[in-house]
């Protein structure tokens, strides 16, 4: 497979990869879906006449859209022959768009020159808590080593129903939020700016296609609802959140902000990359048991550039492969009491830690809970994140012959609003 365009080795998106996303261009403000190639994006509403196989031929609309939905809602079937129709027109093979100036001109724009979009009307949104690195972590810091992890925490993919509206795309500053804290036992609590804002390290899946309500999505149908993954920042008001999450769990700790990346990187492109499930002792009920692998080798990164600093430090290095609960487990679990998805909800993985200390997913952790603070290229120290700060995320598969990139998850954290 050779794309006429070129591109390194190491590019996040070859041939192989083809992401989708929503962009709008200079003088073309109205957002339309592209893939991501090489430099540039293919914008599908220009060349959605070229998708004439037998699935998509009567659906050339969905490329039309603004957002991602209608695709998503379509048959894995269907994205098979979306992603094989671009290849093809992509390759150097075929001269159908690479010897047409004018359609290549208006079809491809340059990433640099492109504002990104959220990919898709995300009706839902939830966030698992599937590190067993991550939450075993938090339990000794809350609790104890021996009490680290709740008693169903091996039983059942724990999560919360998070706040869609929240969810932003790359780039968009996010804001220290104001709320209630207590800083003592045994006192009054405060209200202010929270003290102890955090990152969370996450990846997350766009749902494709639905079920009824009242239907379980079984696990062995599972990855046919899974239409590809991004990353994903959910940005934690930790000593907001130590206040109010007993017991119903996160609030507002959690609402006040979630990034994700721009491009959904398909379940296709991932496949060369699956890697075996997290040994899960003991064995779940039937329900969430599955032998085939739902797991995949993508290395995961966190960067942190301090306010007017061109400075960053590389504080975090850590896997999606380090996920105990697989992506299938979580939709089979959420769909067991019969809840309805539908295409374009969004479920995060949780913070994504791995072992060692250099792989933890979250400040919380990375300085144990302020114990032992960070020291910075700059030189500066951190427990936790200072206004100014950006977090810049990145995933990316390494493979022999090509790489398959998730480009970047960027936040900068503004001061708070006086109130
Ligand atoms: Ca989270």
């Amino acid at each position: 497979m050779k794309c006429f365009l070129k591109y390194s080795k190491f590019c996040d998106f070859p041939i192989e990869n083809l992401p989708y996303g929503v962009f709008t261009s200079p003088g073309k403000p109205i957002p339309r879906i592209g893939v991501a190639i090489a430099d540039y994006i293919l914008d599908l509403n220009e060349v959605s006449h070229l998708f004439n196989g037998p699935e998509l031929k009567n659906y050339q609309h969905v490329f039309k859209e603004q957002t991602l939905n209608r695709l998503m809602g379509l048959t894995p079937k269907a994205w098979k022959e979306a992603r094989e129709t671009i290849q093809s027109i992509l390759s150097a093979a075929n001269p159908i768009l690479k010897n047409d100036e004018t359609l290549c001109s208006k079809a491809f724009t340059s990433q640099s020159e492109a504002t990104m979009h959220l990919p898709a009307h995300i009706g839902d949104y939830t966030d698992f808590y599937s590190s067993i690195h991550h939450a075993t972590n938090v339990g000794i810091m809350f609790r104890s080593k021996e009490n680290a992890l709740m008693p169903n925490w091996k039983h059942l993919p724990v999560a919360y129903h998070g706040r869609a509206s929240s969810i932003v795309i790359s780039g968009t500053p996010i804001r220290r939020p104001n709320g209630q804290t207590l800083v003592a036992d045994g006192t009054d609590p405060v209200f202010g700016p929270s003290k102890l804002m955090d990152f969370e390290l996450e990846m997350a899946f766009f749902v494709g296609g639905a079920n009824k309500l009242g239907e379980p999505i079984k696990i062995e149908k599972a990855e046919d609802h899974i239409f590809g993954f991004v990353l994903m920042n959910d940005w934690s008001a930790r000593d907001i959140q130590k206040w109010e999450y007993v017991p119903l769990g996160p609030f507002l700790a959690k609402n006040l902000g979630t990034t994700i990346s721009p491009w959904v990187v398909t379940t296709f492109a991932l496949e060369p990359f699956k890697t075996d499930n997290f040994p899960q002792d003991p064995q779940p009920l039937p329900y969430l048991r599955h032998s085939d692998k739902c797991n995949y080798d993508i290395n995961l990164q966190v960067d942190i550039t301090p306010k007017d600093g061109n400075v960053s430090t590389t504080i975090c290095r850590s896997n999606f492969k380090y996920l105990y609960w697989t992506p299938k487990q979580q939709l089979a679990h959420h769909t067991i009491t019969g809840c309805k998805m539908n295409p374009g909800d969004l479920l995060g993985s949780g913070t994504i830690s791995g072992e060692t200390s250099d792989s933890f997913g979250s400040m919380l952790e990375l300085a144990w809970k302020g114990t032992k603070p960070l020291t910075l290229l700059d030189g500066s120290q951190r427990k936790f994140l200072q206004d100014g700060d950006t977090i810049t995320m990145k995933a990316v598969c390494e493979g022999d012959e090509y790489n398959i990139g998730f480009g970047t998850c960027v936040g900068t954290l503004l001061p708070s609003i006086k109130l």
